[in-house]
């Protein structure tokens, strides 16, 4: 099997039985084609996909190996991943060399302003909640889109109406087990096996209302979930 990476396809379009997928490198023709595109999906390929997901940033940074007496400090030594209960919530856990892993979600683009100010918003409230880890160094931070869909749920199945097309998409921030699992069901589908496909996971995605301005709902969301959620923890001096 030939795997033609680094090169997006930006268009699909129907030839003869199959499909026909451009890219700037070339053209590539498959029978059967799935789309796993998540957080990155364009809006018309295929022109299905329109108005039916939502990407949203989520942020993570990671501190330089912190001592055992910086990690007592703090009175949180669990290794255990843990998240926090608000609605905007917060992941984090210690990694088996020391370093310590803290991520939120915010922000609805890739624009340079938005990223620098997620970035400042999570050593923000890094800040708050581990106060006695404020002034400890990060090594590294990254940031990507996961995906939400107009139905809360992912989707695994045929492309309504386009033959030979099908999406395995929508994993909202918690796909990195059940992606990988909804790939095999997806592979499983487009060869004809049997296959367990969740009953959740099997009704195309809806749009959203108003498509065109989910992502200001969005905006508007993060808002009043902040609000709900409530004040973060004093910063520290
Ligand atoms: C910071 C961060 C933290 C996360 N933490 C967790 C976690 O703790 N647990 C968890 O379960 N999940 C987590 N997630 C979510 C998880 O990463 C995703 O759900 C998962 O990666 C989805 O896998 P995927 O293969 O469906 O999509 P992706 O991994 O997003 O891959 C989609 C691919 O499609 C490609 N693509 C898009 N358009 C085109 C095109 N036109 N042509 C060719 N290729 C295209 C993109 O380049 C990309 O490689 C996190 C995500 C982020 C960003």
């Amino acid at each position: 099997m030939r795997i033609f990476g680094d090169t997006p396809v930006v268009s699909i379009q129907r030839d003869g039985e199959g499909w026909r997928l451009t890219t700037p490198e070339g053209q590539v023709h498959a029978r059967r084609v799935l789309i796993a595109t998540n957080g990155y999906s364009s809006e018309d390929l295929p022109d299905w996909l329109g108005g039916r997901t939502l990407p949203a940033r989520s942020q993570i940074m990671m501190t330089r190996p912190l001592t055992r007496t910086e990690r007592r400090a703090q009175g949180f030594t669990t290794p255990i991943m843990s998240y926090d209960t608000r609605d905007l919530l917060h992941y984090f856990r210690h990694l088996p060399d020391g370093r310590f892993l803290f991520g939120m979600r915010g922000g609805v683009t890739a624009h340079p302003a938005e990223a620098a100010r997620t970035s400042a918003l999570l050593r923000d409230h890094f800040a708050r909640m581990f106060p006695a880890w404020a002034a400890v160094e990060a090594e590294t931070e990254w940031s990507g889109f996961i995906c939400l869909t107009g139905s809360s749920a992912p989707y695994i199945g045929p492309v309504p109406g386009a033959d030979g097309l099908y999406a395995a998409l929508g994993w909202h921030g918690n796909g990195v087990a059940a992606a990988t699992l909804g790939g095999e069901l997806a592979a499983g589908l487009i060869a004809g096996a049997p296959t367990a496909i969740p009953a959740l996971m099997r009704q195309p995605p809806r749009r959203f209302p108003l498509p065109a301005l989910r992502r200001v709902a969005l905006r508007a969301a993060y808002v009043w979930k902040g609000l709900m959620d409530g004040p973060m923890p004093r910063a520290p001096h």
